[in-house]
């Protein structure tokens, strides 16, 4: 074994061997791969080796793609066979929501280039005879879909990475991990100590223990599956073509073909977390005992769905753990406050997945960030308050909801109220509904008297359309209030503070009392983050930003940070607050300090230190909503004396509280984008249009070259918003926008416009094609409905109420 090494993968299982192999093949090969016993000692080895392309987040989607596609290319270069089934698979729906959903997804597909299409219960009969189509109202095809050799495909990725360069190193257990001062790791094994430069941990089952090693606890938890493996079954094996997958989400079921049998997998509700206390380091080839009383249910539903199933004998019950994240996505990336150490673990699906996970670890670590967006599965999506039990709840949530309709207004009640602020007792009293990001309630809505307190899963417009209109109304015509706790804060002080942001964001930073909204770039002019920068003082900033991305952008200011001269606080907690907007805000500003808040005093994106009411608070005038607005921010014992000292005084403005439905609502009317929706790595400036708050004079910013070179050929895309002729259901995300019967775009986010009352699409098209009022076609839900492209807001075009 090596004593130095560039990357020390941790873990020989389907996703450790595919990070060496993607090193590899990106160029590094002085990598080495350590393995505690044989390659597939984890989970891997009893796997059921099924893969598809199914998932709720696109790039993710693509990535499964790419890992399906791979198999071919590592078969050739390794010699090894995968063992692939192309069969083809069926997802299947039993309840117009369920078949809602599917041709939600089926939408998506078009602009990924995904070849799925919708059957109804007589072709689904035809590709796959021993199902039951009794109660079916159709089902989602996916030629992608199959199944594998578990072992046989890791073994595939260990050889292409060996025959590139890699080096495997087998019954070597990693027993420490000391960061050293120069920022590399030591790996301390029982055969020896080696520094590397990047530590993986792809240590599956045992990632949480390996994570301790570094310091970190990640939030992923193994959970027990049972799978079946049936004896010989006639109507399987008399076929001439073998069978292709069936899901039956409604059964919690998947099932395929295995020889001259059957495989039946469950995800059923009275599933049991595994190891709860920490993996046993002497866990080995082994499986758990079985369980069928567990799935007792589940089964009875599998014998009505597949009905050979009843005359079908168990040959085999497999039951192992594996791991899972509380979204059940892979926890990818470099792990924010540790340099060096990189996480690729909680990979559910290893093998649909594992190829996109490696490809992905191996591009950012090589190249700096990954191709595409990959915050569904960055490791930083999830902050250093996760806890063990948070992560077990949440992770016993995703399995048992591992089939279940994923509604795009749904809030999952698992874990909560986790972090709440002062103002959680008054919102609750309210009769608020909550929704919750990044562990943090939130209020969604205010139900009125005598309606339900939680709102109604949907693709269509729910039972919260009505009291979100009321509430948008409230805003445009008197004055809102809400709460600004859902930003990311962070402090920035010092002599350098100014030097350092201008080099971390695009724009220029603002005079003293001013604002500047700005864009942050990757080296590569993506978009990383959509900030407002407040200048408080002459080494005084405040920085605003997407409240979820706190661990992603502290990630990156960490990285950027000066030895010293710039200190850097992440204040999202302390410092929180309320927003009040609409044309009555100053008036009701006025009333809670006596300093002077006229336009001249206070003039949009200024920013003040003032008194309001009894409180020093910061006031930034803004707001999302588009309109006259001021952002109040206090620390946190105080903010329930601000919300009385307001509330006091706008009871005759008609000051009305509001939620994040109203906000997003608003926001469309404006055509402003949102963090991860319209603004993402993904996108650049020029495509979003965020180039205007790009301060091309200024000489030294990261992604400036790139942006230049994308300001002097201009973007083959960019953001549009339309106006769409909706039915009962609007477009949330991802959309395909058809023109002239091809499609041509897609949506990015959207919803109901409620005071302009008109449905409304954000979404790229090619820049060829745009021009005010070229009518398109944006599918929702199956159907393909008639929008018109607007070249300017639907609310104050010219932008004089918020400047007023
Ligand atoms: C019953 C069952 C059925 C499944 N069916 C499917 C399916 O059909 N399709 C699908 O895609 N997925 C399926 N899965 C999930 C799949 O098995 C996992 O997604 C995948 O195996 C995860 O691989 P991994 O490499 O992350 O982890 P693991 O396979 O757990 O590998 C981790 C490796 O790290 C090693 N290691 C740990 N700690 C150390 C250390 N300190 N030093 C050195 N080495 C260490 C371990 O020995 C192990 O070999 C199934 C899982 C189960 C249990």
């Amino acid at each position: 074994m090596k004593s130095h090494v560039r990357v020390a993968v941790i873990g020989g299982g389907v996703v450790g061997c595919s990070v060496l192999y993607h090193l590899t093949k990106y160029g590094w090969t002085d990598v080495v791969l350590i393995e505690r016993s044989e390659l597939t000692s984890g989970s891997t080895w009893h796997a059921a080796g099924g893969f598809h392309t199914l998932n709720a987040d696109p790039n993710i989607a693509a990535l499964q793609g790419y890992t399906i596609g791979l198999y071919e290319e590592l078969e050739e270069i390794s010699g090894q066979s995968c063992g692939l089934h192309h069969v083809g698979g069926l997802t299947i729906a039993d309840s117009p929501e369920r078949m809602d959903y599917l041709k939600a997804e089926r939408a998506k597909h078009r602009h990924m280039g995904l070849d799925t299409r919708i059957v109804g219960p007589a072709e689904i009969a035809e590709i796959s005879p021993i199902t039951n189509t009794d109660g079916l109202l159709g089902a989602l095809y996916d030629p992608l879909d199959g199944h594998l050799d578990p072992s046989g495909t890791t073994h595939a990725y260990a050889k292409a990475a060996r025959v590139q360069g890699a080096e495997i190193v087998l019954r070597n257990r990693v027993l420490a991990l000391n960061a050293r001062g120069d920022g590399t790791w030591e790996v301390v094994t029982e055969q020896g100590t080696i520094v590397a430069e990047n530590v993986v941990n792809a240590a599956g089952l045992w990632a949480r223990e390996v994570g301790e090693m570094a310091g970190v606890f990640h939030p992923l938890h193994p959970m027990e599956h049972q799978y079946l493996v049936t004896d010989d079954i006639p109507e399987v094996y008399e076929r001439e073509a073998e069978l292709p997958h069936v899901i039956d989400p409604g059964g919690e079921n998947y099932l395929r073909q295995e020889g001259r049998g059957l495989v039946i997998g469950f995800y059923e509700q009275a599933c049991a977390p595994w190891a709860v206390d920490g993996t046993a380091w002497d866990f080995g080839h082994e499986l758990l005992p079985d369980n069928l009383d567990r799935i007792g249910d589940s089964l009875e539903e599998a014998y009505h769905r597949y009905p050979v199933l009843e005359r079908a004998g168990i040959k085999r019950i497999i039951n192992g753990p594996f791991t899972f994240s509380p979204d059940g996505n892979p926890l990818v990336g470099p792990v924010p406050g540790r340099p060096g150490y990189w996480a690729a673990c909680a990979v559910m699906a290893g093998f649909s997945q594992g190829g996109g996970v490696g490809k992905t670890l191996a591009e950012w670590m090589i190249e700096g960030e990954p191709s595409s967006d990959v915050f569904a599965m960055d490791v930083a999506r999830f902050g250093d308050w996760c806890t063990r039990p948070y992560a077990r709840v949440k992770v016993t949530e995703n399995y048992q909801r591992r089939f279940a309709i994923s509604y795009p207004n749904e809030e999952l009640p698992a874990a909560r109220p986790l972090h709440t602020t002062p103002a959680y007792g008054i919102w609750k009293a309210g009769r608020a509904v909550f929704g919750s990001a990044y562990g943090m309630e939130q209020v969604n809505y205010f139900a009125p008297e005598g309606a339900e307190l939680y709102e109604i899963p949907s693709f269509r417009r729910s039972n919260a359309h009505g009291p979100v209109a009321e509430e948008c109304r409230a805003v445009r015509e008197a004055v809102g209030i809400n709460e600004i706790h859902n930003f990311g804060k962070y402090e920035v002080t010092g002599p350098d503070a100014e030097v350092w942001l201008n080099r971390i964001m695009a724009n220029r930073m603002p005079a003293e009392g001013r604002i500047a909204l700005t864009p942050m770039l990757s080296p590569r002019g993506k978009l990383i983050g959509d900030l407002t920068v407040a200048k408080l003082g002459p080494e005084r900033f405040q920085v605003t930003a997407s409240y979820a991305a706190q661990a992603y952008h502290m990630r990156w200011f960490q990285a950027h940070l000066p030895d010293r001269g710039v200190a850097l606080r992440n204040v999202s907690l302390e410092r929180i607050g309320f927003q009040i907007a609409g044309p009555k805000a100053r008036e009701l500003l006025g009333r809670v300090t006596r300093s002077d808040v006229s336009t001249a005093a206070l003039p949009f994106l200024g920013v003040r230190e003032l008194e309001i009411g009894l409180v020093p608070a910061i006031v930034n005038r803004i707001s999302y909503t588009g309109d006259l607005g001021y952002e109040l921010y206090v620390e946190a014992r105080h903010q329930v004396a601000l919300y009385h000292a307001l509330v006091e005084a706008g009871a005759d403005l008609g000051l009305r509280p509001f939620g994040m439905r109203a906000m997003m609502s608003l926001r469309l009317e404006k055509s402003f984008g949102s963090w991860l929706r319209e603004y993402k790595p993904d996108y650049t400036p020029a495509e979003t249009g965020l180039d205007r708050f790009v301060s091309f004079q200024k000489n030294d910013f990261i992604g400036r070259p790139a942006a230049v070179a994308e300001k002097e050929t201009g973007p083959e895309r960019r953001l549009c918003t339309f106006v769409v002729e909706a039915d009962d259901a609007d477009v949330w995300a991802d959309e395909p926008i058809w023109k002239d019967g091809e499609v041509v775009g897609f949506v990015t986010s959207g919803g109901y416009a409620h005071y302009v009352q008109k449905s409304v699409a954000l979404g790229f098209l090619p820049v060829a094609m745009i021009e005010e009022g070229v009518r398109v076609e944006i599918e929702i839900l199956g159907e393909r409905r008639p929008a018109t492209l607007i070249a300017e807001p639907l609310f104050d075009p010219k932008g004089e109420r918020m400047r007023g």
